[in-house]
């Protein structure tokens, strides 16, 4: 069989970027198809990643708050239990709700949404083995590769998502863990670590770098979210590679060399959580029937406008270049359709914020104090620290900064570094500054409400650009 008609445009892959790029094109007239095998819409990002993950973030920091933080504030609880059954249910209630949401919007837009696998045959038709049986072929003028990542797996220590877990397994263990051990500290790795950590099990992070955050944390603040994690009951091995491992016993072991001198050791653990990292995802796809490319991580070769050398055929989010964030994807969602049907389209890579949902929140845009560094760009530092600001006393909440750098000369904002409550929603208002190329002096003349956070985020921009008031 084969559908009907020829669309305007075919996706591969029905994630974040996907399923944005099938709505839009909808939305433009087109006629199009989207390809998905998962048998639910929303990909990584809504099924196994940032829906998931926060779900188990906001409910393990409401369960530790309860257990650790009522008494001073005047509120006495009884017995507290957790229930992990009906805590995993309640993180599925929010995933169902929005991947039926997801298709709604399909529908709603036109899109047909075929549930299956697709790969090439040629340069304009794709094959697709539907999860129901049987294959159909649909043909698209314009084609778009949006088949996302995978975890990358860690050499000899085979996946079983139990004892030996991905950020897959880590969101849906049966039981609580009595120790893990987290290989690599970037966002993955400390996510999943606060949620188990909360709920009892004694977690150690593993990481090859001399920071935690992954690339593009400010060191700064890395060091102090580092302390705030360690605070909470969490363990930090630095300067540390894991080099193997072995599940064959009661215990998960790994062998560790500490990268810079130290002596190499043996770390057991219950649950071994591979945080390493994320890879393209091309599977299957039949790039080899098209001749198509990939670069040495495995990522498809693009240009500006999101062309592969097919020019017809076009990738965006994260099977192609930059950082693996959803609303970045969703960013080329919508402007690889424009391209498409306009000949124009934008997106700013100097404009991405990044949020690690711990507790507090660590987010950030712009460049960081040793990217400016590096690249011998003068800066201008103005800090606030949440301990002077009235609402974040008000919450018994007080740990944390707003870090701002701009340039000393004409005091354009070049970065926002934020650790400290509500830091992700926060970091919107340093983006949208950084989009406008606001001066700090712009920011600190913007009249902000009190008592608010976001006050903290003014006085930052005053302490940058002359003085705060209240430190
Ligand atoms: P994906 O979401 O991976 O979607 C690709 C889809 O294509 C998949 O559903 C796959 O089944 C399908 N597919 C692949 N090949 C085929 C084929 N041949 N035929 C049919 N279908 C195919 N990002 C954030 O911005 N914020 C967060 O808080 C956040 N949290 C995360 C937490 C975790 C645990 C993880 C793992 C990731 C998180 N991310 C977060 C990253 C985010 O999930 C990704 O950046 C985003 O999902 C990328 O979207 P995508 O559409 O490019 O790829
Ligand atoms: P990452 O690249 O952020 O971090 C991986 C870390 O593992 C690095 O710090 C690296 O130095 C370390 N590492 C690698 N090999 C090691 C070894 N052998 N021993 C010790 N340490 C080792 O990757 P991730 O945390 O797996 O996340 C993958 C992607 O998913 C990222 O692009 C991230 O942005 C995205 N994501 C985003 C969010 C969010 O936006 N809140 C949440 C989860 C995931």
């Amino acid at each position: 069989a084969s559908s009907s008609e020829e669309k305007d445009l075919v996706i591969i892959g029905g994630g974040v970027a996907g399923y944005v790029a099938a709505i839009k094109a909808g939305q433009e007239g087109m006629k199009v198809a989207c390809i998905e095998k998962r048998g639910t819409l929303g990909g990584t990002c809504l099924n196994v990643g940032c829906i998931p993950s926060k779900s188990l973030l906001n409910n393990s920091h409401l369960y530790h708050q309860i257990l650790h933080d009522t008494k001073n504030r005047g509120i006495e609880v009884g017995d507290v239990k957790l229930n992990l059954a009906n805590f995993m249910k309640a993180k599925d209630t929010a995933v169902t709700g929005l991947t039926k949401g997801v298709e709604f919007l399909l529908k709603k837009n036109g899109v047909e949404y075929i549930k299956g696998a697709g790969s090439f045959v040629n340069e304009n038709d794709i094959k697709v083995a539907l999860n129901d049986g049987g294959e159909t072929t649909v043909r698209g003028k314009n084609i778009l590769i949006a088949t996302g990542s995978e975890a990358t797996p860690f050499p000899g220590l085979e996946i079983d998502e139990k004892r030996v877990i991905t950020s897959t397994g880590a969101i849906s263990l049966e039981k609580i863990p009595e120790t893990m051990v987290v290989i690599g500290g970037g966002i993955i790795g400390l996510e999943m670590a606060s949620v188990w950590s909360r709920l009892g099990t004694k977690v150690t992070v593993v990481e090859f770098l001399s920071q935690i955050g992954g690339p593009g944390m400010d060191t700064e603040i890395a060091k102090s979210t580092q302390k705030l994690l360690k605070k909470q009951g969490m363990d930090f091995k630095l300067n540390t590679k894991v080099v193997s491992g072995d599940k064959s016993g009661d215990k998960v072991t790994l062998d560790v060399d500490a990268a810079k001198g130290g002596k190499p050791e043996t770390l057991s653990a219950d649950v071994v959580l591979v945080a390493i990292g994320r890879r393209p995802y091309t599977q299957g796809l039949g790039l080899e029937n098209i001749g198509m490319e990939l670069d040495e991580r495995g990522r498809v070769i693009i240009d500006s406008e999101y062309r592969t050398k097919i020019p017809h055929i076009r990738c965006v989010g994260d099977v192609t270049f930059g950082p693996m964030l959803a609303h970045k994807a969703e960013e080329e969602a919508v402007a690889v359709v424009e391209y498409i049907k306009k000949g124009y389209g934008h997106v700013n890579y100097g404009c991405i914020p990044s949020v690690m949902y711990t507790y507090p929140e660590v987010a950030w845009v712009g460049q960081s104090e040793q990217e400016l560094k590096n690249q011998k760009i003068p800066y201008r530092v103005g800090t606030f620290p949440f301990s002077a600001n009235s609402r974040a006393k008000t919450n018994l909440d007080t740990d944390g900064l707003v870090k701002m750098l701009a340039d000393p000369e004409t005091d354009r904002l070049l970065g926002v570094h934020i650790i400290g409550p509500n830091a992700g929603e926060m970091i919107a208002e340093g983006t949208l500054a950084l989009e406008y190329g606001a001066s700090t002096e712009d920011i600190a003349r913007t009249c902000h409400a009190h008592p608010t956070l976001a006050e903290a985020f003014k006085e930052a921009a005053m302490a940058t650009s002359s003085k705060a008031i209240h430190f």
